[in-house]
């Protein structure tokens, strides 16, 4: 990361790009057990929270991530009563997971709670959801809680985590993939942020390879603008415990409820919509 008087950038040495945004200024940095949380106001996207230097959540962007990390994935589940967040210690996801009455139970495990309490903070209406009676927020590692959890007990798995370094590198490999078919219901799906379509097509390939591999019967990958993660495209890898075509829960009056500014039933279907390289190379 390069700081100079009136940019943030995010340069990324391994696909030779960067991301910039305009500066304000820093506002907070501090060193945490598990990373380096920074914050700074943005000239045009409100508040950006970094961690270790990478581009996690800004105020003007976030919709796009958190409404396409839920929303298709719950309205491809017939009932999806009991979810799990893993990560997503911004609490964007735990908002949108909680705007489904069928939703039943919604927790979030996330590593570092000052990302809860600098989002809490900096964020908070990201954070608007904490307080519901369905919501439990318990701060540890995602890879031991999956591992401990009942057989049979979840509905959805969301991986909202950082990206496969540092504490987030386990929850991308067979090991965690495992335990997450066991947790999982007969019918239960997991979806999980799969990086760049363009820029990180072997990462996808191989974490397709790894989750069937693991137990999962069937894999799928949903796509959507992220503008301030690299490439400005990112993805979701959903992977399907049973076999056989996704429900597809598109009631208008459902999907008006959830007031989602990029979510609808075009831009569900849209996302699922493969360009023919991605086909290719995950052999769907
Ligand atoms: N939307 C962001 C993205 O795609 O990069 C991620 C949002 S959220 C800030 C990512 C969270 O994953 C971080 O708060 C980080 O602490 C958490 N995390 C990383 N590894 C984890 C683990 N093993 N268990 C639980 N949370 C973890």
């Amino acid at each position: 990361m390069s700081l100079d008087n009136h940019w943030f950038t995010e340069p990324v040495e391994q696909t030779g790009t960067a991301f910039s945004l305009k500066l304000g200024e820093r506002v907070h940095a501090e060193a945490t057990p598990y990373q380096k949380i920074e914050i700074y106001r943005t000239e045009t996207f409100g508040y950006l929270m970094t961690i270790d230097g990478c581009t996690m959540v800004s105020t003007r962007d976030n919709f796009l991530y958190h409404e396409m990390m839920s929303h298709p994935v719950l309205n491809s589940h017939p009932n999806p009563r009991d979810v799990v967040i893993v990560g997503g210690g911004d609490c964007g996801t735990l908002r949108e997971v909680l705007k489904h009455p069928e939703v039943k139970t919604a927790t979030q495990v996330e590593i570092d709670e000052r990302v809860t309490r600098l989002s809490e903070q900096y964020f908070p209406e990201l954070c608007v959801a904490n307080g519901d009676p369905r919501a439990t927020l318990f701060f540890g590692d995602g890879i031991a809680w999956m591992k401990e959890a009942t057989p049979e007990s979840l509905d959805l798995i969301i991986i909202d985590s950082t990206d496969p370094v540092g504490p987030a590198e386990g929850l991308f490999g067979r090991k965690f993939y495992l335990d997450c078919v066991q947790a999982l219901r007969p019918g239960g799906l997991l979806i999980q942020q799969s990086e760049s379509p363009l820029l990180h097509l072997p990462l996808i390939t191989e974490m397709h390879k790894f989750m069937r591999e693991a137990g999962f019967a069937q894999t799928r990958l949903l796509h959507f603008p992220q503008v301030i993660y690299p490439s400005g495209w990112w993805s979701g890898s959903i992977a399907q415990k049973t076999a056989g075509p996704l429900a597809e829960r598109l009631d208008p009056a459902m999907i008006d409820a959830l007031g989602a500014q990029f979510y609808n039933a075009d831009t569900h279907r849209a996302a699922f919509a493969l360009p023919t390289f991605v086909k290719k190379a995950l052999g769907i």
